[in-house]
């Protein structure tokens, strides 16, 4: 691993080492940038990994203070990951490519009340090949001619309901875990631990592929506990480099040629709002005033189902397997936009708490008590941007650090109300058709995918980013995160976050030979 001096500024500062900096990082470091990566969380290895949701939650979770207002949960509003490797930890691995008209939002769906609906300013034809290039990268199976992973039980029962009432789009999903063994990591043994952080690494995550490949180039350097907590700019407003807490708590300067911030949608609305300055009064890159507006989740929303016979929904890989049909944009269902229904398990203790809210008593242990007849579904759906949901700083909490904490607003928007009640609905019915004999529904999981933050917009009023995830205001200031996503749609964010940092960093890369950064 290269080792760089705080006073370098030939090297790139990516801060966070998730599925955007990561990746990001390697792909810079291949072409021979220099990269300094600051990553908030410890590294672990594979064998600090085991096979206990709990344990690792502690572990991998960001668990610093946070507030949640509207429909959020107060002090946990939003899952992620503070660990080299980011959210790739405790992801599931689903991998779907979005779809063309969502990719067009603000035409598909026309003026929406309450919603800011833009079209994305770059098109399927633009990142069709880097999904390609992301897909082999992560090496997703079912696509090019990777085999898709086995069905679990719980798969099975998804599938077999769903054909039942009339389903057709049905299969183990394109799945970023290895189906056959493939990059020096085996394949998938189905060991049902995914969201653990999978302790064989058949999963991918950037903590054991992009990050020591990056190091292997002599071009990388990553520090872990090192929290950014400001970006600086010089006269003219160039960002000269970052401040950061390092592992033994001492506050640091970091030089750089240029800043990518990746620290997930909420932290990097927080960090970009945090380094406000004379010049930049409202934070980095905001004359829009568009930092931390629009913030997307995707619904998600669960029917947990008593089956005649056993299921054993634990075993085998936790997600791999969807039903596409609802993903369809079509008015006649009553709402625009359309979700994705997918198989879930969950750990009894999660169970106990959260199938029933405020249950309690014999029917509800009854069913716990037939864990193993228990089938999950997850239905997931498209999130409108909405101005007023948004990442602000609170004016009066500080974390550990000295840092505002983030402030995360969301409620649902009228279309959402719509389209989780036929989501619930047909979850239901795709476990009724099988002979459910109960159905539960699990409405308030804390968001997963967080979007939005600083998007890429055509005009620079709209949002924050170019089409490469410039910020429109600072030429050497980058957005390498979910935060770029100009509307949601309905697939998974992922894939498309790897796919956008190979594309950023082609264009860093030929920044940098302009001599423009
Ligand atoms: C349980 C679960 C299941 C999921 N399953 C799927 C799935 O199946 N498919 C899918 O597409 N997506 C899934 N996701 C979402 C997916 O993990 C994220 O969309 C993705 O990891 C986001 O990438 P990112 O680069 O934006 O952020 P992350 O991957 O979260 O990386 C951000 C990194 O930045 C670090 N950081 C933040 N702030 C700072 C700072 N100030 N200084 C230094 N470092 C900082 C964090 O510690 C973190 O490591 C899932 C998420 C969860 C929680
Ligand atoms: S089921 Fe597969 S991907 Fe999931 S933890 Fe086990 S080996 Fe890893």
């Amino acid at each position: 691993m290269a080792h760089f001096d705080l006073t370098d500024s030939s090297a790139v500062v990516v801060i966070g080492s998730g599925a955007g900096g990561g990746t990001l990082s390697n792909e810079l470091a291949q072409k021979g940038v220099k990269v300094v990566c600051l990553e908030a969380g410890p590294r672990l290895s594979l064998a600090d990994i085991v096979n206990n949701e709990g344990t690792m939650f502690k572990k991998m979770s960001w668990l610093d203070p946070r507030k949640g207002t509207g429909q959020l949960h107060p002090q946990f509003p939003s899952w992620s990951c503070k660990t080299v490797g980011g959210t790739t930890m405790h992801w599931e691995g689903q991998c779907p490519r979005l779809q063309e008209h969502e990719l067009m939002a603000q035409t598909t769906y026309g003026e929406v009340a309450d919603t800011s609906f833009i079209d994305w300013p770059l098109g399927m034809q633009e990142l069709s090949s880097f999904y390609a290039k992301a897909e082999d990268k992560m090496g997703v199976a079912g696509t090019n001619g990777r085999p898709f992973l086995p069905g679990n039980n719980n798969y099975k029962v998804m599938a077999a309901g769903a054909r039942k009432i009339g389903y057709q789009d049905v299969d183990t999903q394109h799945m970023a875990i290895n189906s056959t063994v493939r990059d020096n990591r085996p394949s998938c043994q189905q060991i049902g631990f995914c969201n653990s952080g999978c302790a064989i690494g058949a999963k991918w995550s950037t903590l054991y592929t992009e990050v020591p490949k990056a190091e292997a180039t002599g071009n990388f350097e990553l520090r872990a506990e090192s929290m950014v907590v400001r970006i600086h700019h010089d006269a003219h407003g160039r960002v000269t480099g970052v401040d950061y807490y390092d592992k033994g708590g001492v506050l640091r300067h970091q030089k750089a040629r240029a800043v990518c911030v990746a620290g997930n949608a909420i932290e990097t609305a927080r960090l970009l709002l945090n380094s406000h300055s004379d010049l930049f009064p409202g934070g980095l890159a905001n004359s829009s005033n568009q930092v931390g507006r629009n913030y997307m989740t995707h619904f998600t929303i669960c029917v947990i189902s008593l089956m005649p016979k056993p299921v054993n929904f634990h075993r085998g890989t936790q997600m791999a397997g969807v039903v596409r049909d609802e993903m369809r944009h079509d008015l006649s269902r009553g709402f625009w936009g359309g979700y994705s229904i997918n198989p879930v398990p969950f750990p009894p203790e999660f169970l106990a708490a959260h199938m029933q809210h405020g249950g309690w008593g014999e029917e509800l242990t009854a069913s716990l008590q037939q864990y193993d007849h228990l089938a999950g579904l997850m239905m997931m759906g498209e999130d409108p941007p909405q101005a007023t949901n948004r990442i602000t700083l609170d004016p009066e909490v500080t974390d550990q650090r000295g840092m505002p904490i983030p402030v995360v607003h969301y409620s649902d928007h009228p279309n959402t109300t719509k389209m989780k009640a036929h989501a619930l609905r047909q979850g239901k019915a795709i476990h009724s058709a099988l002979g459910a004999t109960k159905s539960y529904e699990i409405t308030s999981l804390p968001a997963t995918h967080n979007l939005g933050t600083a998007r890429m917009s055509e005009r620079v009023n709209d949002g924050v980013c170019n089409k490469w995830g410039q910020t429109h205001d600072i030429k050497n200031l980058f957005v390498s995160d979910g935060s770029l996503f100009s509307t949601s749609g309905s697939a998974n964010p992922t894939l498309t976050i790897v796919a956008l940092a190979i594309r950023q960093a082609e264009f860093i890369k030929s920044e940098i030979e302009k001599g423009n950064i």
